[in-house]
């Protein structure tokens, strides 16, 4: 093994990135010498998937494929060093090959593969709740002798301004900035209704780079949580009562939507969706039935409707696709769930927008 060259040889830190069986996300470094130019460039690990709830203990390694690469903005890549660091989101395989548990990347490659000629986009909007070290008191809520205490009712707290009507902005801002640095499009963010609650889009992205781009910003978000001792909650209604709960809108479009639309193709596209709603309310998240119950901006998780500019429908159709006569826009699917996983919900969105058409 030849020394290291301080003349011309690079070190690069490699965080790689993985979801566990119950879809928690994990990571580990690895120092490693060579040259990258494309994420193909960069080997297969393995891990103990005894320890992610995916491999039993006798026959426990789980195979790590990296499968998109992002700039690490933990690690800071310091001018003139010779030390890079990157971010590798991976997706995990038994040793026979199979998709591990919570792995549905690949699903998600196979729905994808032959429907790339609509150049599928997705901007999704991630919302989340920022909670204490306990779990239970969202940022900023009072406690009244240890049990938790409500604010003054919702009203004030979206996209708001000043101190008693915000709680946690620094750890929004960070995170947002680091995601721009890791090269994830993160298009907007907002405070929400609720107090602790805030949102962050990521998008427009096509096809498999959103769900790629999406569990990496939540990977970050993780990491941003650690650095401010607070939790995130990806719960689709962390609090009970008439409080908003957290969705992950999916803001969708085609090429034919975006170039060609018309009114009739939506409303095909609509049918479609509505024959299908049961089997999409399957793969939007878990609790969801919590969230979607009509009120708070939402539709009844049991029945499908959608409407122009209307907030309590399962799809709103934007004004402005609307008023062109639907010859260039975008729908939005309201119902996913803030903890829905993005390869799961974009396929299904991909599959029935698509085919058939
Ligand atoms: P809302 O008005 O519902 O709060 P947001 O502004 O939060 O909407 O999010 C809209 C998202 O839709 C953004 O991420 C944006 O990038 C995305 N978007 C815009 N145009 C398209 C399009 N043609 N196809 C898919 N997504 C799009
Ligand atoms: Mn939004
Ligand atoms: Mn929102
Ligand atoms: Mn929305």
């Amino acid at each position: 093994m030849a020394n290291f060259n301080p003349i011309k040889d690079d070190v690069f830190l490699l965080q790689y990135v993985w979801l566990a069986g119950d879809q928690s996300l994990r990571s580990k470094t690895r120092t490693y010498y060579q040259r990258i130019n494309d994420v193909s460039d960069i080997p297969k690990w393995n891990y103990d998937g005894s320890s992610c709830g995916q491999a039993p203990g006798e026959d426990s390694e789980i195979i790590l494929v990296p499968c998109a690469l992002f700039r690490d903005p933990f690690r800071k890549n310091l001018p003139f060093s010779h030390i890079q660091s990157f971010l590798v989101l991976c997706k995990s395989k038994t040793v026979d090959g199979k998709p591990a548990l919570g792995c549905n990347r690949e699903y998600a490659e196979v729905i994808f593969k032959n429907r790339m000629h609509e150049e599928p986009w997705y901007g999704i909007e991630q919302e989340y709740t920022l909670f204490e070290k306990d779990s239970v008191t969202p940022l900023g809520w009072p406690k009244h002798n240890g049990k938790l205490g409500f604010p003054a009712p919702q009203g004030p707290y979206y996209c708001a301004a000043g101190t008693n009507n915000i709680i946690g902005r620094e750890i929004v801002e960070e995170h947002y900035m680091a995601c721009l640095e890791a090269g994830i499009r993160v298009s907007g963010i907002n405070a929400e209704v609720m107090l602790g609650q805030w949102e962050y889009q990521v998008g427009p992205c096509e096809g498999l780079s959103a769900g790629d781009e999406l569990w990496m910003s939540r990977y970050i978000m993780e990491r941003i949580c650690e650095k401010h001792d607070v939790v995130v909650s990806w719960d689709p209604k962390p609090i009970q009562g008439d409080w908003n709960g957290a969705g992950c809108h999916t803001n969708f479009s085609t090429k034919t939507m975006r170039e060609n639309g018309s009114e009739e193709y939506v409303m095909r596209l609509m049918e479609k969706f509505k024959e299908n709603h049961m089997d999409h309310i399957s793969v939007y998240g878990e609790g969801n039935e919590r969230r979607l119950t009509g009120a708070h901006e939402t539709s009844p998780i049991t029945e499908f409707s959608f409407g122009v500019a209307d907030r309590g429908c399962s799809i709103r159709i934007p004004r402005d696709f609307h008023d062109c006569n639907y010859k260039s826009g975008y729908i939005e699917d309201r119902r996913p769930a803030s903890n829905m996983d993005p390869y799961l919900v974009t396929a299904k969105i991909a599959e029935t927008c698509i085919d058939n058409m």
